[in-house]
């Protein structure tokens, strides 16, 4: 979605007020770092008055807490969204950011979902890349390690009434985040896939990135990890669609009745999160002349059916926070369903995972890895 020129602001506009030296925070080390605790020493912000000209002129600022009017509608009806992408520095020395492109769409798409304003994607990009450039020492110099960048956008409106926001707020924020994976022989994740819950329905608004679909997982989460299992299988209606796995897409890998390899994710029906790895999974499997990419629903029956004739190869999750995440176990109505995705000898999630990092770490020259 690109808004005509009036209503977006202007990367042009940016100004930028730095940190003095006692405010700079010391770099963590990245090794031992949880998911979005330490934040780097800057942040942008664009205010939007619709009684103002609309968007107002993006500002990088030290970072700060945001003050609030107490009946902001988005305290009050998550009026909400946020994006979440990654920067890598490169071997190169190079710091890339992954596809922000889509990001910036999806963005757009959840602002009209939310009657929030929308904007030229590439003008946040632009703001984005600076906010990095200023805050370049907190991109980790590990392998593997990432800046994770998350533009967030808030109605703010005080009053109460259920109705769109006049006024909102653009920020976004960047935390550094280590390396996922150590390189040793990896366990792949148990998920609890439970009919009894729904994380989006059709005519809803699952396939947008609001802060209100978000919340509601918590307490099933928590019932999965009860049940000693790490992640939930999000399953949708009587027919027990897989739809996604925690905050990730879902990949099946398996051998059709004429002994193809067939990998499979659910298509974007409004039920899915139309990730921007699972993209890139789907863009980069088109390549592969041995697997045949298939969009399209799959049943709990499905995977039970071809585990039973023992034809599923891998499992996996996709998403920005791992990249990709193989799945070893379903705990399905009490059954324990196997799933023998890190078991293989070449399996194709190293492969995908691989390629990704190539193009993001850039020793792979691709338009997917936009420098800053
Ligand atoms: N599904 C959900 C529900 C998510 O929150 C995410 C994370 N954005 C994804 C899938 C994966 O999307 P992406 O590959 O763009 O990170």
């Amino acid at each position: 979605y690109e808004p005509d020129s009036q209503e977006t602001f202007k990367s042009s506009d940016l100004t930028t007020k730095l940190a003095e030296p006692d405010q700079l925070r010391l770099k963590p080390d990245v090794s031992d770092l949880k998911f979005g605790h330490i934040f780097t020493d800057h942040m942008l912000k664009i205010f939007y008055h619709q009684r103002l000209d609309g968007w107002q002129k993006p500002v990088i600022i030290p970072f700060e807490n945001i003050s609030l009017h107490p009946a902001a509608k988005v305290l009050h009806y998550a009026i909400e969204l946020f994006e979440g992408m990654k920067a890598y520095r490169g071997q190169d020395g190079r710091i890339r950011i992954f596809r922000p492109d889509l990001n910036m769409n999806r963005m757009n798409s959840s602002a009209l979902s939310s009657g929030l304003p929308t904007f030229y994607g590439e003008e946040l990009i632009k703001c984005i890349n600076r906010l990095v450039q200023v805050d370049q020492e907190w991109v980790p110099h590990q392998e593997g390690a990432s800046l994770y960048i998350r533009p967030t956008l808030i109605g703010i409106d005080g009053t109460l009434g259920v109705v769109q926001s006049e006024s909102a707020l653009l920020y976004t924020i960047l935390c550094p985040v280590g390396a996922y994976f150590s390189g040793q022989k990896e366990e792949g994740v148990s998920l609890l896939a439970d009919p009894s819950y729904t994380r989006s329905w059709p005519g809803g608004c699952g396939d947008q990135k609001m802060g209100s679909n978000y919340g509601p997982t918590i307490r099933v989460q928590r019932q999965a990890a009860l049940r000693g299992r790490q992640q939930v299988l999000w399953l949708y209606g009587p027919e027990q669609y897989l739809t996604e796995v925690g905050t990730m897409n879902i990949f099946i890998l398996y051998t059709d009745d004429n002994g193809d390899k067939v990998l499979a994710t659910p298509p974007l029906n409004g039920l899915i999160l139309p990730g921007v790895t699972r993209q890139s999974i789907i863009d980069l499997a088109f390549q592969y002349k041995d697997i045949r990419v298939e969009e399209k629903l799959i049943t709990m029956n499905d995977v039970i059916n071809l585990r039973r004739r023992d034809r599923i190869l891998e499992m996996f999750g996709t998403g920005t926070a791992c990249i990709i995440c193989p799945i070893s176990t379903i705990d399905y109505l009490g059954d324990l369903i196997h799933i023998p995705t890190t078991e293989q000898t070449n399996p194709v999630f190293k492969k995908f995972r691989d390629e990704l990092y190539a193009i993001q770490y850039g020793y792979k020259k691709h338009v997917w890895g936009r420098v800053i």
